[in-house]
């Protein structure tokens, strides 16, 4: 037998070295979950000077915001869900996702009666994608027009002009939760690939943001804000690894951008599908297999930022829950042509649970990648001119903003992933992404996981969760049956 197969052989999980890059929820899943089943050796490296990853709550205004995740989506077959249900830390968001007002560019507001029939079409029509998308060919942007214009039809008249500005608004807000640049490069097929899960589905972490969940995997202690729990001195920070060498002889060399080398037997690599996109060229030696390389580029990910402003009481009239932005046809045009034209994406403005002193806003695509490029100030001054476009009456000055930059930081390069027709075209998905890179002996030397890797739960902290825990439970059953052959 040769020295390497006797090294492999040697190899337990007591001393197997397993180095998971990234402490998003996925890394964090991965960590726990390995420890749990014994793993002695494991070690998380994260480029970011915090562990959260896409999770990250600040403290903002009366308590914290959430700067990426903020919902649960779902209860059965959520993972998040299934872990917190009996211990009171979430709750139903309120309606104000359902009842904004729709408000146009001449400060027109729509009447409630026509804004809940519009809103009628385009919400209510998502139940039944799952059954109409089976047999539609084209995106989901022309699938939600068709349905849109037919179920219009069957109502008593609306200005067409009032409807169509609506739709705009629907694409916008869809996009968002796609995190697609617009609704016309998702695929429709590709679209069902995403799970619903029943239930809830906006539920919020009341005052404590969705950090709690991960302090609740690593069993970090309450009275402890920077307790890492079970994963106490096994997570370096501020530690970007520039390249995983990952068919060196007999182990994975991984070298850190401040000169660092550490050496696993398996490495989980969990960056976002940003990251994979603009480095997995540089970032892999020797490159990635063909399959995995068409699912990077293949599947897409887009931006969505939020913006957070704080005012000294708050700010909307009582009978205004929240609003949406509906552009009149000149105004937009005099707004594209205008330094202001990124304000056109920032469709609309919700209060914040537990925070009734914040308004948030959100904005989608490129203009949100071009606002991330923006000074603070050029970034309020924008949504100050927005308000005093739309609003009929004058908005408070805020005492603070804040706005996120998921692009703009190669940390993340976007904010999350869906499925494009381009996923179509190269007949790839998450399971090409998911699929680990192993060696002659079928040992698992490179796995990925990440949100991403989901086939089913992507874009999503449950689906990054479930993948972390994919993986460790890969390596864990492979230790099992080697354990039973020897
Ligand atoms: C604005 C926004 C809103 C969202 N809202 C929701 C929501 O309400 N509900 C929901 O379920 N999901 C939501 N999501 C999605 C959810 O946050 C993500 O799906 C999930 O957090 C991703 O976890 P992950 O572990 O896959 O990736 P990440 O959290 O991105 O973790 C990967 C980690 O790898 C690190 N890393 C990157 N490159 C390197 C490197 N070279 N070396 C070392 N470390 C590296 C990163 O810093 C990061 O910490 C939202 C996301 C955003 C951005």
């Amino acid at each position: 037998m040769s020295a390497t197969s006797l090294r492999l052989l040697s190899k337990t999980k007591q001393n197997a070295r397993i180095v998971i890059i990234g402490a998003g929820s996925a890394g964090i899943a991965a960590g726990t979950r390995l420890l749990e089943q014994g793993f002695k050796n494991v070690l998380l490296l994260e480029a970011e000077d915090r562990i959260g990853g896409r999770i990250h709550t600040i403290p903002f205004g009366d308590n914290v915001v959430d700067l990426g995740g903020q919902w649960c989506h779902g209860e059965k077959g959520n993972v998040v869900y299934e872990t917190v249900k009996d211990l009171d830390l979430l709750e139903a968001t309120e309606d104000h996702y359902e009842t904004f007002k729709c408000v146009r560019s001449n400060k027109e507001v729509l009447p409630d009666h026509i804004a809940d029939q519009l809103k009628d079409i385009a919400f209510k029509s998502i139940p039944d994608r799952q059954t109409e998308l089976l047999d539609f060919t084209g995106t989901l942007g022309d699938y939600c027009n068709q349905k849109f214009w037919k179920e219009l039809a069957k109502l008593p008249p609306i200005d067409l002009t009032i409807a169509k500005e609506f739709l705009e608004i629907f694409h916008k807000f869809e996009a968002s939760v796609e995190a697609a640049d617009h609704l016309y490069e998702v695929s429709a097929k590709g679209h069902l690939d995403y799970w619903l899960c029943e239930g809830e589905l906006l539920l919020n972490w009341r005052d404590k943001g969705y950090k709690s969940f991960l302090r609740l995997l690593m069993k970090a202690r309450e009275d402890h804000p920077e307790d890492l729990g079970v994963l106490k001195g096994r997570v370096l920070l501020n530690r970007r690894v520039s390249q995983i060498n990952w068919l060196a002889e007999d182990e994975v060399i991984i070298s850190c951008c401040n000169g660092q080398v550490i050496t696993a037997d398996h490495v989980i690599c969990t960056v976002s599908l940003g990251v994979l996109k603009e480095q997995h060229k540089q970032l892999f030696m020797p490159g990635l297999p063909l399959a995995k390389v068409r699912a990077i580029e293949g599947l897409k990910l887009g931006t969505v930022d939020k913006f957070f402003l704080e005012f000294e009481h708050p700010p909307l009239p009582s009978d205004w829950p929240a609003f949406n932005c509906l552009w009149l046809r000149e105004d937009l045009d005099e707004l594209r042509a205008s330094e202001l034209f990124w304000l056109e994406s920032v469709f609309g403005f919700y209060p914040v649970s537990k925070q009734p002193r914040i308004l948030q806003g959100w904005i989608i695509g490129p203009h949100a990648r071009h606002m991330e490029t923006l000074t603070e100030e050029k970034v309020l001054e924008g949504l100050l001119w927005l308000f005093r476009k739309f609003l009929p009456f004058e908005m408070p000055h805020p005492k603070r903003m804040l706005r996120t930059q998921w692009h703009a930081n190669q940390n993340f390069r976007g904010s999350y992933t869906f499925r494009s027709t381009y996923t179509d075209e190269l007949r790839t998905g998450a399971w090409d992404l998911e699929a680990p890179l192993l060696d002659v002996g079928g040992r698992p030397r490179l796995q990925f996981a990440g949100e991403s890797s989901h086939k089913h739960y992507y874009s999503t902290v449950h689906g990054a969760v479930e993948t972390g825990f994919r993986e460790a439970n890969r390596l864990n059953t492979y230790y099992r049956s080697r354990t039973a052959q020897l």
